[in-house]
């Protein structure tokens, strides 16, 4: 069997000029990156924009195993498949980080004959857009520590600075770190953390900006500290907005490449879903949906996680209305719930299949609280049984849930054509009645405990004195009518990781709170989830090399 990356480098890629072409974009409005890979320009964005909306379709999972249920795989070959149809159809998914592409995940081009290309671009450099929001990130801990050194005008107490660095990186011993050491003309010493750049408040920023305006006045909100008598100390506090602001002129801009059978495809912008929000640009969406007339995102993770983020953070700040949601499933997957080990997954149990789909029950009648329509998919391994499929078909029958088997790992789009007519079928006879899972005037603990309870099945919740404090001065600042960001595990509904299928006598433990002013959410850190992932044991990097002629191997 051929590897991701063997497929990838053995396609044929369009030059983006062409692809671009088939949904209506003329040259003039890309600038391109080489041959396949083009940001579109802010022109076309502000012209498409009385244009009607396309159909809005999220794809995402249950909890997953470690190697992902292949969400982006079947996002990507959805999009195939409905061009298949001779439908207009865009994808819209995350840029990858390269944390999880050399640890344990991989990259996020997708698998088998559903993968954007070109694939190896897209997991390393792409086209420098987590570079700039490093940058931007990192510019703005280098002028607050400046400041501190410079006489400190504004008062800043350097035990109460909030920002944090970044680096695009899983590398745990960055998580606490002492900056400043060496002498007076050193920087004053105080405790520093790293966060990874796609938990960074400024890639959340990015996200959510609709464009230059909103995102400088998003940049200005950032809190980065609070001063010797408390009150908080702002980007603009720091004159940073500008020069960040330049940084992120170009990152700003979507990114246009292609899937292997050269279907349109934006990927721009990438947060985490276990650690920030979880789902690509709001711009790449919106543009996407002014494009084309169906419009397939991914949100990571699981649904506990990715789609109640992009449905109570992403559609809830930018007015979108989804359409349907499609649940990807494996029955690898569902074993694993069902207590099966990681290398014994591929063998046929039953037994363990039926255990584990709880974990499917629950995150379908989650998804039926937002009012969306949902299609379970079964993404389908060569290591499957016919009576493990049958099952799983039975159980979403009975459960009054529509269901399809997408093939397109192993077929490309034509394995996914099951699948994208059941979504029209869907579309075409269940409205949706999208609505967010709780109102902006909630409190904040009260947002907690109903995305905890309802969502996670939990009991309740339990506050560190910490992440007390923290709620109480954020509602004192004004700022209570923000949606919160869950932070937790993506392997259990809980925050424990080892709570598998849907476990139930549970608290969930907050930790840590912050918010993210400019953003425009609090974030909730849960259990023992860090911002800051680290390396396993036997690190993807390993396996990854470059030969003589440039020819990278081991991505996957
Ligand atoms: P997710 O987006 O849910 O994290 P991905 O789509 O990135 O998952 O897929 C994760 C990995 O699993 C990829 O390496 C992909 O090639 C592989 N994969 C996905 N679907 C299948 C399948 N049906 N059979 C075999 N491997 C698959
Ligand atoms: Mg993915």
């Amino acid at each position: 069997m051929k590897t991701d990356i063997q497929i990838a480098q053995e396609a044929t890629l369009q030059p983006i000029k062409e692809v671009a072409a088939t949904i209506g974009i003329e040259e003039e409005d890309l600038e391109l990156y080489g041959k396949y890979k083009a940001k579109i320009s802010d022109e076309l964005i502000a012209r498409s924009h009385n244009n009607p909306d396309g159909k809005l379709i999220l794809v995402t999972a249950i909890n997953p195993t470690p190697a992902g249920e292949g969400k982006t795989t079947v996002t990507v070959g959805l999009g195939q498949a409905f061009a298949k149809l001779g439908k207009k159809a865009m994808i819209a998914l995350r840029e990858p980080s390269l944390g999880p592409c050399f640890g344990i995940k991989g990259g996020a081009a997708g698998g088998g004959y559903s993968q954007v290309v070109p694939m190896e671009d897209l997991n390393l450099h792409f086209t420098g857009d987590f570079h700039a929001i490093t940058s931007a990130n990192n510019l703005l801990a280098a002028l607050l520590d400046n400041h501190i050194q410079q006489g400190n005008t504004l008062g800043i107490d350097p035990r109460q600075v909030v920002w944090k660095r970044c680096l695009d990186m899983n590398d745990r011993v960055l998580r606490n770190v002492v900056v400043g050491l060496g002498n007076k003309m050193d920087g004053m010493v105080r405790e520093d953390h790293f966060v990874i750049t796609v938990a960074s408040e400024i890639m959340a920023i990015l996200c959510l900006a609709e464009d230059m305006k909103d995102l400088k006045r998003r940049l200005g909100r950032i809190i980065v500290a609070y001063t010797f008598d408390g009150k908080p100390v702002t980007a603009e506090d720091l004159q940073a907005v500008g020069s960040m602001a330049a940084l992120l002129k170009d990152a700003l801009k979507p990114n246009l490449i292609q899937t292997l059978e050269h279907t349109p495809a934006l990927v721009h912008g990438g947060p985490f879903a276990n650690i920030a929000h979880g789902c690509n640009s709001v711009r790449a969406t919106t543009t996407a949906l002014k494009l084309a007339d169906y419009v397939i995102t991914e949100a990571g993770f699981g649904a506990d996680l990715g789609a109640e983020k992009f449905f109570d953070i992403k559609c809830r700040k930018a007015g979108l209305h989804p359409d349907a949601v499609v649940l990807v499933a494996t029955i690898r997957a569902l074993k694993y719930n069902g207590g099966v080990l990681k290398d014994e997954l591929s063998n046929e149990n039953l037994e363990a299949l039926k255990k584990g789909i709880v974990n499917l029950e629950k995150h379908i009648e989650n998804l039926q609280k937002f009012g969306v329509p949902v299609v379970v998919t079964l993404n389908a391994f060569v290591s499957d049984t016919e009576a493990e499929t049958a099952y799983v078909e039975q159980f979403c029958k009975e459960h009054d849930c529509e269901f399809a088997l997408a093939k397109v790992w192993e077929k490309g789009g034509e394995g996914g054509i099951a699948l994208a007519n059941k979504i029209l079928e869907t579309l075409e006879k269940k409205e949706s009645h999208f609505h967010t899972l709780y109102s902006d005037d909630l409190g904040l603990k009260e947002k907690i405990e109903t995305v905890a309870k309802e969502i996670y099945g939990a009991d309740g919740v339990t506050y560190s004195p910490a992440a007390e404090r923290e709620l109480k001065r954020i509602t004192d600042l004004g700022m209570a009518n923000f949606p919160v960001c869950m932070a937790k595990t993506q392997y259990s509904l809980s925050d424990d990781a080892k709570k598998l299928g849907r476990p139930t006598g549970f608290k969930i433990n907050v930790r840590e709170v912050y918010v993210s002013a400019g953003a425009g959410f609090v974030v909730a850190v849960n259990g023992s989830i860090m911002t800051l992932p680290g390396l396993p044991k036997k690190p993807a990097a390993y396996g990854i090399d470059v030969n003589d002629d440039g020819v990278i191997t081991g991505l996957f």
